[in-house]
């Protein structure tokens, strides 16, 4: 295994100095290294996505483990979270375990699966649970992405099984009843554009009943996506009661608004939908307070077909993890309201540590704090230089779909390299086979 010295890079903590990778961990110094001049670069550990759809089983012509992968560590990435909703659906341990597997095999970002809620996503009986969390793949994140657990006893039920093991709900917050033939937000846009409308209070009502269950139950539950200023009050006013809630925000609720929906391009569809402005404000002021814990990407690659075609048929979903890290660096860094420590926080080790990942997250595994980037820690790491300034073409990204809100955008800050235990994925901005 090569080893590298890394010359002179700026630490999360402001600190420059140099670091040095050797047998897959970091090091004081090492032998024969590859020397890497970092100067006016950032050193933060590897990224940690909560929430991504790589596709693998069932839709391999919009995204497969392996380019989901290479678009992960592209974009600094050295572990993600793979949501259950495949075909076959993720709620039993041999499916997770296969996942599991074919991401170590192509070895490029850690695969971790979160097991579905409930059995086929159907919102009636458990999944496996138990089965899944002793599995190889040791799950611990738990979710029915795409649809929402709103059977309340459901709910509960499951955030009572998964207390044994401190595992976590992650819950996409969507009363169904609310949000029948919804096509954006509700709101000035909607009744302008005639499109059925997805109240913010179909969100907002489900955190708040959920945050109820946790606290009566005592387990953990994970917001996936908050994208409304009612959604943080709510969770503000949880934290506050001490009940054991995270949440997450998505790079295109930090930037984009549901005045993009005038154009009809299904690019900019999504669920949930983007929403106003004053929304926008609230989810980045809530992100640099700690209202909102974690920066998720809710990377979802979709087929030509389901794309490009009319807004009312198209899938809601948006690319996200190669702009993930530019558009925190646009939205939270260059406004003031974040600081490179921060990005530290809220991209690797709070979402590791929600992950319960030992290992991610920088120090001490399971996202510790205090020891970032410490001498005998899993090198996984990430380069940024965050003076370049980058345009997104679509053509050029890893994924096999090219469903990006962004593209012809220029972004700042550009990934450099990044190091799993020690392994370069990425160098010279260039994925490494
Ligand atoms: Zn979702």
């Amino acid at each position: 295994m090569s080893s590298y010295l890394i010359r002179g890079a700026t630490f999360p903590d402001g600190t420059v100095k140099d670091l040095a990778v050797d047998n897959g961990l970091i090091a004081e110094n090492a032998d024969d290294a590859e020397v890497i001049d970092a100067s006016g670069l950032h050193v933060l550990p590897g990224l940690v996505d909560l929430h991504t759809h790589l596709r693998q089983p069932g839709r391999e012509d919009a995204e497969t483990i392996e380019t989901g992968s290479r678009a992960a560590a592209l974009g600094g990435y050295t572990a993600v979270c793979a949501m259950a909703n495949t075909d076959p659906v993720a709620d039993a341990a041999g499916i997770v375990e296969q996942v599991w597997r074919l991401g170590r095999e192509v070895g490029l970002v850690d695969v971790q699966p979160i097991g579905a809620v409930t059995l086929g996503l159907k919102g009636e009986r458990l999944a496996e649970l138990g089965a899944m969390a002793d599995s190889a793949a040791r799950v611990r994140v738990f979710s029915d992405d795409g649809h929402c657990v709103h059977d309340a006893a459901v709910m509960r039920r499951a955030l009572e099984y998964v207390k044994a093991f401190d595992g976590v709900i992650a819950q996409h917050a969507e009363d169904p009843k609310l949000t029948v033939g919804a096509q954006m937000n509700e709101g000035e846009q909607s009744a302008q554009l005639g499109l059925t409308g997805w109240p913010a209070v179909a969100e907002e009502a489900i955190i708040a009943r959920d945050a109820l269950l946790a606290a009566h139950v005592g387990s953990r539950l994970h917001v996936c996506h908050v994208s409304t200023a009612g959604s943080v009050e709510v969770l503000r006013w949880a934290k506050g009661r001490g009940i054991r809630v995270t949440a997450e925000v998505t790079p295109h609720h930090l930037l984009l608004t549901d005045e993009l929906a005038a154009t009809y391009d299904p690019v900019y569809k999504v669920n949930p939908p983007l929403r106003t402005s004053e929304d926008v404000t609230a989810l980045r002021e809530a992100l640099a307070d700690g209202t909102i814990d974690a920066v998720a990407t809710d990377h979802a690659p979709h087929a030509r077909e389901d794309k490009e075609c009319e807004w009312a048929a198209a899938r809601p979903g948006m690319l996200g993890l190669e702009t993930a890290l530019p558009i925190v660096i646009k939205t939270m860094v260059r406004t003031g309201l974040l600081d490179w420590a921060g990005v530290a926080d809220r991209m690797s080790h709070t979402p590791a540590r929600i992950a319960g990942l030992t290992g991610a997250g920088g120090a001490g595994g399971a996202g510790a704090h205090g020891r970032p980037l410490a001498v005998g820690e899993p090198a996984n790491l990430v380069l940024v230089d965050p003076a370049a300034e980058k345009t997104v073409v679509p053509s050029e990204l890893a994924s096999i779909s090219r469903n990006t809100p962004y593209a012809g955008l220029t972004l700042p800050g550009a990934i450099t390299a990044t190091f799993l235990r020690g392994r370069a994925t990425v160098l010279d901005r260039k994925a490494q086979a």
